[in-house]
Protein backbone atom coordinates (compact mmCIF):
# COMPACT_ATOMS: atom_id res chain seq x y z
CA UNK A 1 0.00 0.00 0.00
CA UNK A 2 1.12 3.51 -0.58
CA UNK A 3 -0.21 6.13 2.49
CA UNK A 4 0.41 9.66 0.34
CA UNK A 5 0.91 12.62 3.07
CA UNK A 6 -0.96 15.93 2.71
CA UNK A 7 1.59 18.14 1.48
CA UNK A 8 1.96 20.09 4.98
CA UNK A 9 2.25 16.63 6.69
CA UNK A 10 4.22 17.29 10.17
CA UNK A 11 7.31 15.11 11.13
CA UNK A 12 5.23 14.15 14.03
CA UNK A 13 2.37 12.73 12.18
CA UNK A 14 4.93 11.23 9.69
CA UNK A 15 6.98 9.38 12.89
CA UNK A 16 3.64 8.53 14.32
CA UNK A 17 2.38 6.58 11.38
CA UNK A 18 5.71 4.67 11.29
CA UNK A 19 5.69 3.59 14.41
CA UNK A 20 2.11 2.27 14.69
CA UNK A 21 2.45 0.50 10.73
CA UNK A 22 5.57 -1.32 12.65
CA UNK A 23 4.05 -1.96 15.33
CA UNK A 24 1.39 -3.96 13.50
CA UNK A 25 4.39 -5.88 11.67
CA UNK A 26 4.28 -4.20 8.81
CA UNK A 27 7.17 -2.67 7.12
CA UNK A 28 7.11 1.23 5.76
CA UNK A 29 9.51 3.21 4.15
CA UNK A 30 9.01 6.71 3.78
CA UNK A 31 10.53 8.79 0.77
CA UNK A 32 10.18 12.60 1.15
CA UNK A 33 9.55 14.20 -2.51
CA UNK A 34 10.09 17.54 -3.47
CA UNK A 35 6.22 18.22 -3.41
CA UNK A 36 4.93 15.62 -0.35
CA UNK A 37 5.86 12.55 1.58
CA UNK A 38 5.00 8.91 0.78
CA UNK A 39 5.02 5.87 2.64
CA UNK A 40 5.33 2.98 1.13
CA UNK A 41 3.58 0.29 3.17
CA UNK A 42 4.62 -3.51 2.67
CA UNK A 43 3.67 -6.67 4.73
CA UNK A 44 1.25 -10.04 4.58
CA UNK A 45 -1.59 -9.35 2.20
CA UNK A 46 -4.09 -10.35 4.98
CA UNK A 47 -2.79 -7.52 7.59
CA UNK A 48 -2.58 -4.72 5.30
CA UNK A 49 -6.01 -5.16 4.09
CA UNK A 50 -7.77 -4.97 7.00
CA UNK A 51 -5.48 -2.23 8.42
CA UNK A 52 -7.46 1.31 8.07
CA UNK A 53 -4.62 3.50 7.15
CA UNK A 54 -6.60 6.36 5.82
CA UNK A 55 -7.19 6.73 9.37
CA UNK A 56 -4.01 8.55 10.43
CA UNK A 57 -3.64 12.07 10.92
CA UNK A 58 -1.87 13.99 7.83
CA UNK A 59 -2.93 11.44 5.54
CA UNK A 60 -4.53 12.26 2.56
CA UNK A 61 -5.15 8.64 0.61
CA UNK A 62 -3.82 5.28 0.20
CA UNK A 63 -3.52 3.08 -2.78
CA UNK A 64 -2.89 -0.33 -3.65
CA UNK A 65 0.52 -0.78 -5.11
CA UNK A 66 -0.48 -2.69 -8.38
CA UNK A 67 2.57 -3.47 -10.17
CA UNK A 68 4.31 -6.80 -8.48
CA UNK A 69 7.69 -5.60 -7.45
CA UNK A 70 6.25 -3.08 -4.90
CA UNK A 71 9.63 -1.87 -3.22
CA UNK A 72 10.97 -1.52 -6.66
CA UNK A 73 8.35 0.44 -8.45
CA UNK A 74 7.98 4.07 -9.34
CA UNK A 75 4.40 4.17 -7.61
CA UNK A 76 6.10 3.12 -4.10
CA UNK A 77 9.03 5.82 -4.82
CA UNK A 78 8.43 8.71 -7.55
CA UNK A 79 11.51 10.20 -7.23
CA UNK A 80 14.65 9.12 -9.19
CA UNK A 81 16.85 6.71 -6.74
CA UNK A 82 20.65 7.45 -6.78
CA UNK A 83 22.82 5.26 -5.13
CA UNK A 84 26.36 6.92 -3.54
CA UNK A 85 29.45 4.84 -3.76
CA UNK A 86 31.87 5.12 -0.97
CA UNK A 87 33.98 7.83 -2.57
CA UNK A 88 31.09 10.10 -3.09
CA UNK A 89 30.34 8.77 -7.13
CA UNK A 90 26.80 8.80 -8.03
CA UNK A 91 24.90 6.74 -10.14
CA UNK A 92 21.16 7.88 -11.12
CA UNK A 93 21.41 11.72 -11.27
CA UNK A 94 21.79 13.88 -14.19
CA UNK A 95 25.71 13.19 -14.68
CA UNK A 96 26.06 9.57 -16.67
CA UNK A 97 28.83 7.74 -14.95
CA UNK A 98 31.09 5.48 -17.27
CA UNK A 99 32.54 2.26 -15.84
CA UNK A 100 35.34 0.67 -18.11
CA UNK A 101 38.06 -2.31 -17.73
CA UNK A 102 38.33 -5.90 -18.69
CA UNK A 103 36.53 -8.24 -19.04
CA UNK A 104 38.89 -10.36 -16.37
CA UNK A 105 41.61 -9.60 -13.98
CA UNK A 106 44.24 -11.39 -16.00
CA UNK A 107 47.69 -9.50 -14.06
CA UNK A 108 48.50 -6.17 -11.90
CA UNK A 109 50.20 -5.06 -15.09
CA UNK A 110 47.17 -4.96 -17.47
CA UNK A 111 44.72 -3.97 -15.07
CA UNK A 112 47.16 -1.23 -14.03
CA UNK A 113 47.48 -0.22 -17.56
CA UNK A 114 44.09 -0.17 -18.31
CA UNK A 115 42.65 1.69 -15.68
CA UNK A 116 45.00 4.78 -16.17
CA UNK A 117 43.62 4.65 -20.14
CA UNK A 118 40.25 4.58 -19.04
CA UNK A 119 40.49 6.99 -15.74
CA UNK A 120 42.48 9.68 -18.82
CA UNK A 121 39.52 9.71 -20.48
CA UNK A 122 37.00 10.12 -17.84
CA UNK A 123 35.85 6.96 -16.55
CA UNK A 124 35.22 7.00 -12.69
CA UNK A 125 34.81 3.04 -12.14
CA UNK A 126 37.43 0.68 -12.93
CA UNK A 127 35.76 -3.12 -13.79
CA UNK A 128 37.03 -6.34 -13.99
CA UNK A 129 35.77 -10.18 -13.33
CA UNK A 130 37.78 -12.29 -10.66
CA UNK A 131 34.94 -14.92 -10.62
CA UNK A 132 34.53 -15.30 -14.35
CA UNK A 133 30.97 -17.30 -15.27
CA UNK A 134 32.39 -18.74 -18.67
CA UNK A 135 30.08 -21.15 -20.68
CA UNK A 136 33.52 -23.59 -21.08
CA UNK A 137 34.93 -25.36 -17.62
CA UNK A 138 37.99 -25.22 -19.42
CA UNK A 139 38.05 -21.69 -19.89
CA UNK A 140 40.00 -19.10 -17.77
CA UNK A 141 37.88 -18.58 -14.60
CA UNK A 142 39.46 -15.94 -12.91
CA UNK A 143 41.88 -15.03 -10.43
CA UNK A 144 39.41 -15.43 -7.63
CA UNK A 145 40.59 -13.13 -4.42
CA UNK A 146 44.00 -12.73 -5.27
CA UNK A 147 42.08 -10.84 -8.90
CA UNK A 148 40.00 -8.75 -6.04
CA UNK A 149 43.42 -7.56 -4.32
CA UNK A 150 44.59 -6.06 -7.77
CA UNK A 151 41.44 -4.35 -8.39
CA UNK A 152 41.29 -2.65 -4.92
CA UNK A 153 45.00 -1.25 -5.44
CA UNK A 154 44.83 0.06 -9.01
CA UNK A 155 41.73 1.53 -7.92
CA UNK A 156 42.90 2.98 -4.71
CA UNK A 157 46.25 4.07 -6.94
CA UNK A 158 44.02 5.85 -9.53
CA UNK A 159 41.07 6.86 -7.20
CA UNK A 160 38.56 4.91 -9.38
CA UNK A 161 35.50 2.94 -7.61
CA UNK A 162 35.74 -0.78 -8.90
CA UNK A 163 33.08 -3.37 -9.83
CA UNK A 164 33.17 -7.10 -9.90
CA UNK A 165 31.16 -9.87 -10.32
CA UNK A 166 29.86 -12.10 -7.64
CA UNK A 167 28.52 -15.53 -8.26
CA UNK A 168 28.35 -17.50 -5.51
CA UNK A 169 26.67 -16.26 -1.99
CA UNK A 170 29.91 -17.64 -0.46
CA UNK A 171 32.34 -15.05 -1.70
CA UNK A 172 29.93 -11.79 -0.68
CA UNK A 173 31.81 -11.54 2.13
CA UNK A 174 34.84 -11.00 0.53
CA UNK A 175 33.57 -9.01 -2.04
CA UNK A 176 31.74 -6.69 0.97
CA UNK A 177 35.45 -6.34 1.80
CA UNK A 178 37.04 -5.69 -1.44
CA UNK A 179 34.70 -4.12 -4.18
CA UNK A 180 32.72 -1.16 -4.21
CA UNK A 181 29.81 -2.27 -6.60
CA UNK A 182 28.81 -6.14 -6.25
CA UNK A 183 27.79 -7.16 -10.66
CA UNK A 184 25.21 -9.91 -10.84
CA UNK A 185 25.43 -11.33 -13.84
CA UNK A 186 22.47 -12.66 -16.66
CA UNK A 187 23.33 -15.51 -15.75
CA UNK A 188 22.50 -15.47 -12.34
CA UNK A 189 20.13 -13.10 -12.41
CA UNK A 190 17.06 -15.39 -10.80
CA UNK A 191 19.59 -16.99 -8.80
CA UNK A 192 17.27 -16.22 -5.79
CA UNK A 193 19.49 -17.34 -2.96
CA UNK A 194 22.12 -14.99 -4.36
CA UNK A 195 19.99 -12.05 -4.57
CA UNK A 196 18.80 -12.75 -1.00
CA UNK A 197 22.35 -12.36 0.49
CA UNK A 198 23.22 -9.30 -1.41
CA UNK A 199 20.08 -7.97 -0.66
CA UNK A 200 21.50 -8.74 3.40
CA UNK A 201 24.09 -6.14 2.72
CA UNK A 202 24.20 -2.76 2.00
CA UNK A 203 26.91 -2.81 -1.19
CA UNK A 204 25.56 -1.38 -4.03
CA UNK A 205 24.52 -4.14 -6.74
CA UNK A 206 24.63 -3.81 -10.12
CA UNK A 207 21.63 -6.31 -11.49
CA UNK A 208 22.12 -7.56 -15.12
CA UNK A 209 19.26 -8.56 -17.14
CA UNK A 210 19.02 -12.39 -17.68
CA UNK A 211 19.66 -13.73 -21.40
CA UNK A 212 15.59 -14.52 -22.04
CA UNK A 213 14.51 -12.59 -19.19
CA UNK A 214 11.36 -10.19 -19.17
CA UNK A 215 11.37 -7.12 -17.69
CA UNK A 216 9.19 -7.62 -14.91
CA UNK A 217 11.63 -10.81 -14.20
CA UNK A 218 14.20 -8.42 -13.80
CA UNK A 219 12.09 -6.05 -11.67
CA UNK A 220 11.05 -8.76 -9.88
CA UNK A 221 14.42 -9.88 -9.25
CA UNK A 222 15.62 -6.47 -8.27
CA UNK A 223 12.43 -6.62 -5.85
CA UNK A 224 14.10 -9.53 -3.84
CA UNK A 225 17.21 -7.79 -3.29
CA UNK A 226 15.30 -4.26 -1.83
CA UNK A 227 13.09 -6.89 -0.19
CA UNK A 228 16.33 -7.48 1.95
CA UNK A 229 17.26 -4.10 3.29
CA UNK A 230 19.63 -3.24 0.01
CA UNK A 231 18.24 -0.20 -1.90
CA UNK A 232 21.34 0.46 -3.83
CA UNK A 233 20.43 -1.27 -7.10
CA UNK A 234 21.46 -0.24 -10.43
CA UNK A 235 19.86 -2.60 -13.39
CA UNK A 236 21.63 -3.04 -15.90
CA UNK A 237 20.65 -3.83 -19.64
CA UNK A 238 23.47 -6.43 -21.47
CA UNK A 239 21.25 -7.62 -24.41
CA UNK A 240 19.01 -10.42 -24.29
CA UNK A 241 18.95 -13.71 -26.79
CA UNK A 242 17.14 -13.62 -30.28
CA UNK A 243 16.91 -15.55 -33.44
CA UNK A 244 19.97 -13.15 -34.51
CA UNK A 245 23.39 -14.52 -34.39
CA UNK A 246 25.67 -11.79 -35.67
CA UNK A 247 26.00 -10.05 -32.56
CA UNK A 248 26.31 -12.05 -28.93
CA UNK A 249 22.93 -10.41 -27.78
CA UNK A 250 20.11 -7.81 -28.72
CA UNK A 251 20.17 -5.12 -27.27
CA UNK A 252 16.67 -3.81 -25.93
CA UNK A 253 17.35 -0.31 -26.32
CA UNK A 254 13.20 -0.11 -25.45
CA UNK A 255 13.89 -1.21 -21.60
CA UNK A 256 15.62 1.88 -20.55
CA UNK A 257 12.92 4.27 -20.92
CA UNK A 258 10.59 1.56 -19.91
CA UNK A 259 12.49 0.67 -16.33
CA UNK A 260 12.52 4.62 -16.32
CA UNK A 261 8.67 4.44 -16.64
CA UNK A 262 8.14 1.76 -14.15
CA UNK A 263 10.75 1.90 -11.73
CA UNK A 264 12.85 4.67 -9.40
CA UNK A 265 16.51 2.61 -9.60
CA UNK A 266 18.87 3.72 -12.22
CA UNK A 267 19.49 2.05 -14.86
CA UNK A 268 23.04 1.45 -17.04
CA UNK A 269 23.65 -0.05 -20.54
CA UNK A 270 26.20 -2.99 -21.13
CA UNK A 271 27.29 -2.29 -25.65
CA UNK A 272 29.51 -4.88 -24.90
CA UNK A 273 28.35 -8.03 -24.15
CA UNK A 274 24.83 -6.94 -25.87
CA UNK A 275 26.61 -6.86 -29.44
CA UNK A 276 29.93 -8.73 -28.95
CA UNK A 277 32.31 -7.12 -31.45
CA UNK A 278 33.92 -3.68 -30.68
CA UNK A 279 33.26 -2.34 -33.57
CA UNK A 280 29.49 -2.02 -32.96
CA UNK A 281 30.16 -0.77 -29.51
CA UNK A 282 30.52 3.26 -30.11
CA UNK A 283 27.65 3.38 -31.65
CA UNK A 284 25.30 1.53 -29.56
CA UNK A 285 26.72 2.96 -26.19
CA UNK A 286 25.92 6.68 -27.87
CA UNK A 287 22.24 5.02 -28.75
CA UNK A 288 21.92 4.43 -24.97
CA UNK A 289 22.64 7.48 -23.66
CA UNK A 290 19.96 8.81 -26.03
CA UNK A 291 17.77 6.80 -25.09
CA UNK A 292 18.00 7.88 -21.54
CA UNK A 293 21.13 5.37 -19.28
CA UNK A 294 22.15 6.42 -16.43
CA UNK A 295 25.84 5.26 -16.95
CA UNK A 296 27.69 2.75 -19.06
CA UNK A 297 29.46 -0.41 -18.00
CA UNK A 298 32.29 -1.11 -21.26
CA UNK A 299 34.72 -3.49 -21.86
CA UNK A 300 38.49 -2.11 -22.29
CA UNK A 301 41.66 -3.35 -22.82
CA UNK A 302 45.41 -2.53 -24.12
CA UNK A 303 45.92 -5.54 -25.76
CA UNK A 304 42.65 -6.84 -26.95
CA UNK A 305 44.14 -9.73 -29.19
CA UNK A 306 46.35 -11.03 -26.08
CA UNK A 307 43.13 -10.72 -23.49
CA UNK A 308 42.08 -14.25 -21.65
CA UNK A 309 38.05 -13.08 -22.24
CA UNK A 310 36.13 -11.50 -24.63
CA UNK A 311 39.08 -9.85 -26.50
CA UNK A 312 36.91 -9.03 -29.80
CA UNK A 313 34.38 -7.35 -27.96
CA UNK A 314 37.39 -4.63 -25.81
CA UNK A 315 37.95 -1.39 -27.21
CA UNK A 316 41.41 -0.24 -27.28
CA UNK A 317 42.00 2.82 -25.18
CA UNK A 318 42.21 5.26 -27.93
CA UNK A 319 38.64 3.92 -29.39
CA UNK A 320 37.44 4.59 -26.02
CA UNK A 321 39.09 7.63 -25.42
CA UNK A 322 37.41 9.00 -29.01
CA UNK A 323 33.95 7.59 -27.91
CA UNK A 324 33.82 9.50 -24.32
CA UNK A 325 34.84 12.42 -26.45
CA UNK A 326 31.02 11.38 -28.95
CA UNK A 327 29.52 10.50 -25.62
CA UNK A 328 29.72 13.99 -24.09
CA UNK A 329 28.32 15.23 -27.29
CA UNK A 330 25.15 12.93 -26.98
CA UNK A 331 24.83 13.61 -23.42
CA UNK A 332 24.38 17.30 -23.87
CA UNK A 333 22.02 17.30 -26.17
CA UNK A 334 19.78 14.90 -24.11
CA UNK A 335 19.90 17.34 -21.47
CA UNK A 336 22.72 15.35 -19.50
CA UNK A 337 26.60 15.87 -18.12
CA UNK A 338 29.47 12.84 -18.84
C1 LIG B 1 30.61 -9.47 -17.55
O1 LIG B 1 30.20 -8.31 -17.31
O2 LIG B 1 31.81 -9.77 -17.57
C2 LIG B 1 29.63 -10.54 -17.86
C3 LIG B 1 29.94 -11.82 -17.74
O3 LIG B 1 28.43 -10.07 -18.27
P1 LIG B 1 27.01 -10.81 -18.47
O4 LIG B 1 26.64 -11.37 -17.14
O5 LIG B 1 26.15 -9.66 -18.90
O6 LIG B 1 27.18 -11.83 -19.54
MN1 LIG C 1 33.01 -10.07 -20.53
Amino acid sequence: MIIVLNPDATQQQIDHIVERVTKLGLTPHVSKGVERTIIGVIGPEDILRVTPLEVFPGVEKVMPVLAPYKLVSREFKPDNSVITLDNGVKIGTNKIVVMAGPCAIENKEVLLETAQEIKNAGATILRGGAFKPRTSPYSFQGLGEEGLKYLVEVGKKLGLATVSEVMDPRDIGLMVKYVDIMQIGARNMQNFNLLKEVGQTKKPVILKRGMSSTIKEWLMSAEYILAGGNFNVILCERGIRTFEEYTRNSLDISSIPAVKHLSHLPIIVDPSHATGRWNLVPAVAKAAVAAGADGLLIEVHVRPEEALSDGNQSLIPSRFKELMQELRVIAKAVGREL
